[in-house]
């Protein structure tokens, strides 16, 4: 991201170069223009000082005019020797016929006098009556000439007669040399002044790349989320400004960035800590967020399902399509019945934006299992109620029947119809009064009537009543019902003194006495042990009975559970006394169960908290 920049490509660069194209450019303008003037001043005085004055060509033109050659021709001489200008090398007098007639001292120009002229210029000049100028470079000594032919003409005659022309021929030298002096000067000081240029450039646009790199270093700090960072301020022109922007921008991103994170660890807190499971979806039903709870239902682990789709995960792809769960958004029941036994609601609903553009899907997993589980509970509840008293009901029916069409005149059948009908009457009423107290306990509105009591002279008392029975029903030998039974008691020594309601605790106690009895055939032992362990008193009852089959150990504490209907029947049972015992010994806070081999005998127990007492805090407390 943070590529080298290079140099050639860079701000440094592009400065120094517009400084020095810039300078450049200028220079070669203005010395342009500044040499060109020079040069043509220079001419311009170069040639004035060239020109022969008007007396010269006068006095040229009055001894061209003379008849006599010889004297004309000395006259020539005289007036050419007079003339002292170091610039003209070569001067030639030529006359209207084309003779040279004159020559400066040059040996070669003097041996000429006398012949024709061949020079075409000259014979052009004095053709036509017009002066002609020529520059020319003469490669054998390289030097430039200035060569003026001009047209001799005798104002006094009428029609301005060319009697003869001046030719000169004039070094230049004089005027390129102080033009080349010039143009060396400016050559030396446009150097310099584009090497002071380039080094102010380079100073110049490192004013302006310095805060400018850092900016960039900055904004990449930013990219990469390092918000600590803080660009120096130079000054307050525009990349002062910029900076300060920046530097803004950078507290900005910081706070949005920080709201934004608090936001996602808020949703996540909440979705983890959500009782539903939650999974949402893009736009085309892959999984992009799936909570804690969704992958507990499901079994499933985040790495697995991220990307997938809902369908396949929810495994609903044969009864759904996405665009149903999009359109429909109704309640699907997921039946996870496996391991887990789980029955779910999913409810779906579609992620939109204003624009109406859907970006996915949230599908919410709702745990219903319970719920299920407790509505199926009560319907068998109602089915169970209803049929536990259409049984007693029919029966004495039946026998209410027979007495009416006449058994009760019958002195012997008469009573025993009667004794079953009330019977059954009784059972009704305990079952319906056993019925009435579990509801009570269900609602909550039993309150234990608690006081500190001795576990240990609770439970003799108790099993000093049964042995009682025995003995009155041994005096009593005209009921044969009754069976031969012999309660052994195995306590620990020490007195336990537990906090409990005395009245519900020998409603339980007495019910597994009962049963202990009802389930056991006649002369069995039945053995009674009280005990303490860290925190807890533990009473159990042991019967010699039919005992409990392994399947149905789990259900002797549901409502109307019976191992055997008809014989619990029999024995007067409403199937409700353990699961009346069970609600009494958790509203103690304490846990009640069975262990059991069936055809050997069963074991109750009921373990109680248990806190122990000195002797000092119970008189204490009296
Ligand atoms: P019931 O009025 O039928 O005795 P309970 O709730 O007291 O109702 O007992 C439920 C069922 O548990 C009984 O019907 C019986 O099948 C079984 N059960 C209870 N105690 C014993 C036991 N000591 N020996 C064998 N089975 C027992």
């Amino acid at each position: 991201m943070n590529k080298k920049v290079r140099f050639f490509h860079s701000i440094h660069f592009k400065i120094a170069l517009v400084f020095a194209l810039l300078l450049l450019i200028t220079f070669q303008i203005v010395g342009a223009i500044f040499v060109r003037q020079l040069k043509n001043d220079n001419l311009k005085s170069f040639k004035q000082r060239v020109e022969l004055s008007t007396y010269v060509e006068n006095s040229l033109i009055v001894a061209l005019s003379r008849t006599d050659t010889e004297g004309a021709n000395t006259k020539i001489k005289n007036i050419l020797d007079d003339i002292n200008n170091a610039n003209i090398q070569e001067v030639q007098v030529i006359d209207a016929k084309g003779t040279i007639r004159g020559g400066d001292s040059d040996v070669n120009s003097r041996s000429l006098i006398g012949q024709k002229t061949t020079n075409s210029a000259v014979k052009g000049v004095l053709y036509t009556g017009r002066t002609y100028t020529e520059t020319t470079y003469n490669r054998n000594d390289n030097k430039r000439y200035y060569i003026s032919i001009t047209p001799l003409l005798n104002v006094s005659s009428n029609n301005n007669a060319v009697v003869g022309a001046i030719y000169t021929r004039a070094d230049m030298a004089s005027v390129y040399d102080s033009v080349n002096n010039v143009v060396v000067i400016f050559a030396s000081a446009s150097l310099i002044a584009i090497v002071i240029g380039m080094v102010l450039a380079i100073i110049v646009s490192s004013s302006i790349t310095k805060p400018i790199e850092e900016m960039k270093r900055q904004t990449a700090r930013i990219a990469r989320g390092d918000y600590s960072g803080h660009v120096h301020q130079y000054g307050n022109d525009e990349l002062g400004q910029l900076a300060q922007a920046v530097n803004n921008l950078s507290i900005r991103v910081e706070e949005t960035q920080e709201l934004s994170e608090s936001e996602r660890r808020r949703l996540d807190s909440v979705l983890s800590h959500m009782s539903d499971g939650v999974i949402a979806t893009d736009r085309r039903g892959g999984i992009t967020i799936v909570n804690d709870m969704a992958m507990n239902y499901l079994d499933i682990s985040e790495g697995e399902v991220l990307g997938k789709s809902i369908l396949d995960i929810l495994d609903i792809r044969n009864q759904y399509t996405l665009r149903d769960l999009l359109e429909k958004q109704d309640e699907v029941v997921l039946d996870i019945s496996g391991e887990k036994d789980l029955i779910l609601n999913a409810y779906f609903s579609v992620i939109q934006r204003e624009s109406g553009f859907i970006s996915g899907i949230v599908c919410v997993l709702h745990d219903v299992t319970e719920q299920q589980k407790i509505d199926r509970e009560r319907k068998q509840f109602v089915s169970n109620v209803s049929h536990e008293l259409r049984t007693p009901l029919t029966s004495m029916r039946s026998y209410i029947e027979a007495l009416n069409d006449g058994a009760w005149r019958d002195e012997k059948v008469a009573p025993e119809f009667l004794k079953v009908t009330q019977d059954e009457t009784d059972r009704m009423i305990r079952m319906i009064n056993d019925l009435l107290s579990l509801s009570r306990m269900d609602s909550g509105t039993v309150k234990l009537d608690l006081e500190l009591v001795n576990i240990n002279g609770l439970v003799n008392y108790i099993l000093d009543r049964f042995d009682m029975m025995l003995k009155k029903d041994k005096i009593d030998t005209r009921d044969i019902k009754t069976k031969n039974y012999t309660i052994k008691r195995n306590f620990t020594k020490r007195d336990l003194w537990v906090e409990l309601d005395t009245d519900k605790f020998i409603q339980v106690v007495d019910n597994i006495m009962n049963n202990a009895i009802k389930y056991s055939p006649d002369g069995g032992v039945i053995t009674c042990r009280l005990l303490e362990t860290h925190n807890n008193v533990i009473l159990s009852i042991s019967d010699q009975g039919l005992g409990i089959p392994k399947k149905d150990l789990g259900h002797v504490f549901d409502r109307f559970f019976r191992v055997d209907k008809a014989r619990s029947r029999a024995q007067g049972g409403t199937g409700l006394g353990l699961a009346i015992s069970k609600e009494v010994i958790e509203l103690h806070h304490g846990r009640i169960w069975v262990d059991s081999v069936e055809g050997k005998g069963s074991t109750f127990y009921i373990s109680l908290p248990y806190e122990e007492y000195s002797e000092e805090d119970l008189w204490d407390e009296n």
